[in-house]
């Protein structure tokens, strides 16, 4: 079969740790391109952004991992020039945009990807398949990392559209929003901006479902030390722990899933498909969440952060 000759367009830290490694280990693509302002990636043709690359290649598909608030544009370039498109998490800056871009994929006929890699996560199938057939009473979600650690230097961030603490914490979202059955609903949020930010670094939010699950969920950018992504749930038939970021599983306190990570390799074997299918896959629920925590809760003015 033909390889899918894709791009990738913003080579930063993602782009560089997952997107890179898991297109050469994958040989239904050929990564023919990159388009950054700044950085260049090695081996290939470079270019300073989407209309230069795609003057400039003969390309099939392109990856956009730039910041959000500048994804919209890029993938509606792409996608008027018939290109395949597969979006880095979240798929837009709002969900509108997302809206637009699904259209436009549809009436041009071409295949587009909203990505959500913690989905992808070794644990994350069978925690969803141990809930279906239980009633979850209880959910606690503690998301709590280092942004001095994770993200140095990124200021975009900060500013709106960046979504702050909800940049690693959408992950979570992405996570309880396909393990849980039911339609989560925010009940109540808080999110602190530090005075010279203009979004969150941290938030606490109250989420239920139709089964009446109480969910909580503690947000945190400053948290030094260990590090925590944990997801536990109690049912009535007992609890889960998804640790990690969706790595380990434990049942009633057992060992149940801990293997290495393929959230990237994982992403791509379903970006081939979804490109020789035309396909259009774009749930917007775990950003949909985040503009209901905007939208609806109660802001805190905390002290400045400075990296
Ligand atoms: P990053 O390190 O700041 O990289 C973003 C890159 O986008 C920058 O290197 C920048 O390129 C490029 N860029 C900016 N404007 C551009 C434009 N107009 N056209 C093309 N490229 C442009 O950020 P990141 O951590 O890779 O995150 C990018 C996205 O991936 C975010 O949405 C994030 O949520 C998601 N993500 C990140 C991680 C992670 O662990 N970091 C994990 C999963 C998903 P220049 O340097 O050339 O200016």
């Amino acid at each position: 079969m033909k390889k899918i000759r894709i791009a990738l367009i913003g080579i930063g830290k993602i782009a560089r740790d997952q997107h890179v490694p898991a297109l050469a280990a994958n040989p239904a693509f050929e990564l023919v391109a990159a388009a950054s302002p700044n950085h260049k990636l090695e081996g290939v043709p470079n270019f300073k952004d989407v209309q230069s690359l795609i003057a400039g290649m003969e390309l099939d598909a392109v990856a956009v991992c730039t910041p959000p608030q500048i994804r919209y544009d890029i993938a509606r370039y792409a996608l008027e020039q018939g290109k395949h498109v597969m979006l880095e998490k979240p798929p837009g800056a709002t969900l509108n945009e997302v809206s637009a871009l699904i259209e436009l994929a549809a009436s041009r006929n071409v295949a587009l990807f909203a990505t959500w890699h913690s989905r992808e996560a070794p644990g994350v199938d069978a925690a969803r398949q141990w809930l279906a057939s239980r009633t979850v009473r209880k959910v606690q979600v503690d998301w709590k990392e280092d942004v001095r650690v994770w993200h140095p230097g990124q200021t975009w961030i900060w500013k709106a559209g960046g979504l702050g603490v909800f940049d690693p914490a959408i992950n979570a979202l992405s996570i309880i929003t396909k393990i849980l059955p039911g339609t989560l609903v925010l009940r109540n949020a808080e999110l602190s901006f530090p005075s010279n930010c203009e979004t969150p670094i941290a938030a606490q939010l109250q989420l239920s479902n139709e089964y009446a699950a109480d969910v909580r969920m503690d947000l945190d950018f400053l948290q030094t030390g260990p590090q925590t992504w944990d997801i536990d749930v109690e049912t009535t038939d007992g609890r889960l722990k998804l640790s990690r970021g969706g790595a380990v599983l434990r049942i009633n306190d057992e060992p149940v899933i801990e293997s290495p990570e393929r959230e990237y390799p994982n992403l791509y074997a379903c970006f081939e498909h979804i490109v020789r299918e035309r396909r259009i896959d774009c749930d917007v629920t775990p950003l949909r969440l985040v503009a209901d925590a905007f939208m609806c809760g109660r802001r805190i003015e905390v002290e400045e952060f400075h990296e």
